[in-house]
């Protein structure tokens, strides 16, 4: 198996490419195809699997075919009263990508902006301690993809004119047992539910986790399609 007859976007095969990534690890071979068909996956899989890969690349060669449909608002910067100051448009995300710690956090950002390379898709990075003012501005540019810690994008969540989560195409939980037992369980759920004020009926929920405790099991059969894939 190679990502070369995988069917992905030509730009994220020329990203994938780019990263120097020849073959694909084994979870991704079967994340890879589960996703490309846009059903749920659970996946059971330990951090340098290859996992972060194994959900951005198929989910970012779904969306660029269709990006200049999809992509958020970006700020007038050919308009003529253009202000950089003021220029804050909303953050409309496709996808959103919740982990643990800010560490992860920016690792799977650096993942997100490599397979993003040439596409319309703009990445943006959410986590507690990064100052509002800096975040702010940054999802003001535009935001397709975000990758957030659980508190941060709850209270994001709270301010509707910096964000909303209604055009959600995909929730993806990493390392969901780390999340369930740092007791973000409550904020999890209200992430998960976030997407569905869309009525977008196609809306695709990953989650991955070293181990698959009850808690994990719960939300997994709460929110994902009965024919769910379960890799593990
Ligand atoms: P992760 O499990 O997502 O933390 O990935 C662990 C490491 O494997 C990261 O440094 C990735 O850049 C790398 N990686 C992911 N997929 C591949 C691949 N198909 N071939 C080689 N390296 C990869």
């Amino acid at each position: 198996k190679s990502f070369d007859d995988a069917g992905l976007h030509p730009v994220v095969l020329d990203n994938v490419k780019r990263c120097g990534y020849a073959e694909p690890t084994p979870i991704q071979q079967y994340v890879v195809p589960a996703a490309m068909s846009g059903a749920d996956v659970v996946a059971v899989s330990q951090t340098g699997s290859g996992k972060t890969a194994a959900y951005m690349i198929p989910v970012l060669s779904n969306l660029m075919g269709k990006a200049k449909k999809l992509c958020g608002p970006r700020p007038k910067y050919d308009d003529p009263s253009y202000n950089p100051k003021f220029s804050n448009v909303r953050a409309e995300p496709l996808v959103v990508i919740v982990v643990p710690t800010r560490e992860l956090a920016m690792q799977i950002f650096d993942e997100a902006r490599r397979m993003c390379y040439r596409s319309m898709l703009r990445p943006c990075v959410a986590y507690g301690g990064l100052p509002m003012g800096i975040m702010c501005d940054d999802l003001g540019k535009g935001c397709d993809i975000l990758i957030a810690t659980p508190g941060r994008l709850c209270h994001l969540m709270e301010k509707p004119d910096l964000l909303t989560m209604s055009r959600i195409k995909y929730t993806i939980i990493d390392e969901a047992d780390e999340m369930l037992n740092q007791d973000w369980a409550e904020e999890l759920q209200k992430i998960m539910a976030g997407g569905d004020s869309n009525d977008d009926a196609d809306h695709t929920y990953m989650m991955f986790s070293a181990t698959f405790p009850k808690e994990a099991r719960k939300m997994a059969r709460q929110y994902m399609a009965d024919d769910h894939y379960l890799i593990r």
